[in-house]
């Protein structure tokens, strides 16, 4: 079964992470670090993320590494290259997280 998460799910009005319960951080921390490889190798097809598949939810066994691509303008998505779990991030453009808009931003900031 595919996990789809929509970043913006997890975001206030402003862009910051709402309360969010253990496990949810979980999942959330897990889909932010997607976020980060992806944004900051969008150039590349497919970005080994420096993720476990066990780190996604507590009581997972699999050590599997995860590989995301980017599939669409909005839609990254993931796999682990050992089992089955896989699933799609949208929303994340924008986003604290997006690794691309912090460059253009900086880069905004000098020229
Ligand atoms: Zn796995």
């Amino acid at each position: 079964m595919a996990l789809k998460v929509n970043l913006k799910l997890f975001l206030d009005e402003e862009g910051n992470s709402l309360d969010l319960t253990e496990q949810a951080k979980q999942v959330f921390k897990f889909i932010s670090k997607i976020v980060l490889s992806i944004s900051a190798h969008i150039d590349q097809p497919l970005i080994n993320v420096d993720l476990k598949c066990n780190t996604r939810a507590s009581g997972l066994d699999c050590d599997g590494e995860i590989a995301a691509t980017c599939i669409a303008t909005e839609v990254i998505e993931w796999h682990c290259d050992t089992c089955q779990a896989a699933g799609t991030i949208s929303n994340w453009r924008g986003s604290l997280w997006d690794k691309q808009k912090r460059i253009i931003h900086e880069y905004s900031k000098y020229y």
